[in-house]
């Protein structure tokens, strides 16, 4: 049996050093701040509804401001130009881009439009590019700088060992695999055209999955004892949320593993939050007014 890796105590833990961290923005005697983030929904998507009320709830819970745009049926144009408003806003501090877009829209078209100093969920192709050359301060996507928490929290080392990426998403796959290398581990990312993926995957000591194909990743898979990161989320007909790992069959071999949910969810929306609190100080410290 593998051990399994709580998110939510993860996520909870992050959370506290974020409430802190807006605390003190809150309270600073000299240039008092509320850290504020703001979301453009450019959908009535209910999933994606029920996750901007969480992100909403959380934030709140935590001295974080969070405004919600809602602009169903907007055009790209539309979308792209109060993206760039809100990024010329002293008041907010982070800037995020709900999907889905409307059709034919990609969200490096809209994201673009997103000043790198407040794009908290990493989405403008400019913070990719950042966080390829190293640059400090570079925002990741949430759910990879998730992946990364979960592993620093869990104590798991990354210099020097062999990580493996399924999928290469802009918003997932390569910034993990970007944040990973930049923990000097030796990574290799997989995608829909790996030859014998399995064989692959089994030379991981960390193997994350994010694809989107429940139950991709069985026990043939993985190396007996490796670490594996389940970043899938796919509904089943029965309203269950399953993930790219075939959990019983895996947790025989793995030494640690992330369920679903409860793994790498809750991370994701902590370090969405915790990165707005670090754009606000950033900004707060710089005296900066973008725009
Ligand atoms: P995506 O943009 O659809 O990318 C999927 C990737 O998987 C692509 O790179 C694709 O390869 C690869 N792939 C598809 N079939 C494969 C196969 N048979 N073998 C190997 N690779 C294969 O998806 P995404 O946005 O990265 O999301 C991935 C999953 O993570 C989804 O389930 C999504 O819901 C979930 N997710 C969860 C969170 C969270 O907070 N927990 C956040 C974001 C996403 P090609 O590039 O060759 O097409």
């Amino acid at each position: 049996m593998s051990m399994l890796i709580d998110g939510r105590a993860i996520a909870g833990a992050v959370n506290e050093r974020t409430a802190l961290a807006a605390e003190r923005l809150r309270a600073d005697a000299t240039a008092p701040a509320v850290p504020t983030l703001a979301l453009v929904v450019p959908t009535d998507d209910e999933g994606t509804a029920w996750y901007v009320r969480s992100i909403r709830r959380t934030g709140e819970r935590l001295g974080i401001d969070c405004r919600v745009d809602t602009m169903v049926s907007a055009s790209r144009e539309e979308i792209a130009r109060r993206l760039a408003e809100l990024s010329a806003d002293p008041s907010v501090h982070g800037v995020v881009c709900q999907t889905p877009l409307p059709k034919g829209t990609t969200l490096a078209e809209v994201a673009g439009s997103i000043e790198p100093a407040k794009d908290v969920d990493g989405a403008n192709p400019t913070s990719l590019g950042m966080l390829a050359a190293g640059v400090t301060g570079a925002f990741a996507p949430a759910t990879a700088a998730a992946v990364l928490e979960i592993l620093r929290s869990t104590g798991v080392r990354l210099e020097g060992r062999r990580a493996v990426v399924v999928g290469r998403s802009t918003v997932v796959g390569k910034p993990a695999a970007l944040l990973m290398l930049s923990e000097h581990a030796t990574v290799t990312v997989c995608h829909s055209r790996t030859s014998d993926l399995a064989a692959v995957c089994r030379e991981a000591d960390v193997l994350v999955a994010a694809v989107g194909w429940p139950g991709l990743i069985g026990a043939s898979h993985v190396r007996p004892g490796a670490v594996v990161i389940d970043v899938g989320t796919n509904p089943t007909p029965d309203g269950e949320l399953v993930g790219d790992v075939d959990a019983a069959a895996v947790d025989e071999v793995a030494g640690a593993l992330t369920p679903v949910p409860g793994g790498v969810g809750p991370v994701t929306t902590a370090m969405l939050l915790h990165q707005t609190v670090r754009a606000a100080s950033s900004l707060v410290q710089a005296g900066a007014v973008i725009g």
